[in-house]
């Protein structure tokens, strides 16, 4: 064949009239066919994956959601069972087919407080990962409103595209986690803020996500892209949780229970709280006394805490979740052919130190690291194949200098 009578065999347009045309075994196809062929692809993709998405729902009831989070989240009970509940309540409404008993089931959004380190990424992220939708974890405090400096609110959601790997319509089920959301409140009782850049702005701005809306987001987010084209996003069905310590919120919470007590009863005291875990008492009020606006806790409706991790909890952290420390380092060894044994004493030992200094389920990590180092370093390819870590081991790794270091990081 002649090669100006070249043609396209899905469309059969000639070569010339082409911008390119790819030479296969037998065949030939063209730049336009190349591109409907490949939106046919992503069509009859996001089509299963929502078949997918709708069958997997289904399937997971309550329990079962909360079953799955036991295997990766120890403790927190309260909040795995209220999440379990506000995630499939989330999901059904997706499922929802219009009616006509005009019954709309409003978004579950939810609010966790509760310290650093206790599992509130966590939470979401396990949540997401039995789903399979994708997460994007944000941090309110780089939030502000749009003309100053830092990241407009619309940034959640190119983060969340990122996540999607660009599916818009994977986008729009996925899981949004904003963490740090008590940063972002007002903070009227200081008068020296005048431009409240981080405060009721952002609150505001956040509002129109939550609420439900169509979104222009920049794809590749911050300011530095002017010329990108917008992608319209919907955040109508986008699950969003929102953590946060709320330093000090205990205090409020304790004036009202205190008041509440003596409204009620004036036999109640004090002692009748568990003062050691006052967040279990929060109500959507002590939010608003704290700072947020009622419009922004008015659309996180699920409200709950994590509790504080206790010796026993940390102890299971380290051993029980799925992908639990422990296993993990035991898999290391394992590809080194090294068999690694800790006993019982040495994680009392680590778990003993986490306490001490205040590092938390994170400082878990760290403590184990420092002991490990350097049987990590020295044992790979060396002749010893086992390595028990006893509670002296531990203690001969971890002198004070290196636990304080960990201190400074975390
Ligand atoms: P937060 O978001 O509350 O600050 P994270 O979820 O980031 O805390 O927790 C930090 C790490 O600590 C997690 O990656 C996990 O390894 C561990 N962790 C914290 N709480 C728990 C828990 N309840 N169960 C299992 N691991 C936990």
């Amino acid at each position: 064949m002649a090669k100006e009578e070249l043609e396209c065999s899905f469309c059969g347009r000639k070569k010339p009239e082409t911008n390119l045309l790819i030479a296969g075994l037998d065949a030939h196809i063209c730049d336009r066919c190349i591109e409907q062929a490949h939106g046919i692809v992503i069509e009859e993709a996001t089509h299963s994956n929502n078949e997918e998405l709708t069958k997997e729902l289904m399937l997971k009831k309550p329990i079962a959601i909360k079953t799955f989070l036991d295997e990766y989240v120890i403790g927190q009970e309260h909040t795995k069972k209220v999440m379990s509940v506000a995630v499939y309540n989330h999901y059904k409404r997706l499922l929802q087919t219009p009616t006509d008993d005009d019954i709309e089931i409003q978004k579950s959004n939810i609010i966790i407080v509760g310290q650093t380190g206790t599992g509130k990424t966590l939470i979401a992220k396990t949540i997401a990962r039995m789903l399979n939708v994708p997460l994007a974890i944000v941090d309110a405090t780089v939030l502000t409103e749009a003309g100053y400096v830092g990241e407009d609110v619309e940034s959640i959601l190119t983060r969340l595209l990122q996540a999607a790997d660009y599916s818009v319509e994977k986008a729009q089920n996925g899981i949004v986690f904003i963490d740090e959301i008590d940063k972002i409140a007002r903070k009227s009782d200081n008068p020296s803020i005048t431009r409240d850049v981080s405060g009721e702005g952002v609150q505001q701005a956040l509002l129109k996500l939550l609420e439900g809306t169509v979104v222009n987001v920049p794809p590749k987010g911050g300011r530095k892209h002017p010329d990108q084209k917008f992608i319209e996003v919907n955040t109508e069905n986008i699950l969003f949780i929102a953590g946060g310590a709320f330093d000090g919120i205990e205090r409020t919470i304790t004036k009202r229970l205190n008041m509440q007590a003596v409204g009620f009863s004036a036999s109640m005291s004090d002692d009748t709280f568990e003062q050691d875990n006052l967040l279990q008492y929060i109500i959507p009020k002590d939010l608003k006394d704290y700072g947020l606006i009622p419009e922004i806790i008015g659309r996180l409706p699920v409200l709950t805490h994590m509790d504080p991790l206790d010796k026993g909890t940390l102890r299971a952290i380290l051993t029980e979740p799925k992908n639990a420390i422990i296993k993990q380092y035991k898999k290391l060894f394992e590809m080194d052919e090294i068999d690694f044994v800790i006993t019982e004493e040495a994680m009392d030992y680590i778990v003993e130190k986490a306490i001490e200094y205040k590092l938390g389920a994170r400082g878990l990590r760290s403590l184990c690291e420092a002991v490990l180092t350097d049987a990590m370093f020295e044992m790979p390819g060396g002749d010893v194949k086992e390595l028990h870590v006893t509670a002296e081991y531990a203690q001969a790794k971890l002198n004070k200098e290196t636990i304080k270091k960990l201190k400074a990081v975390s």
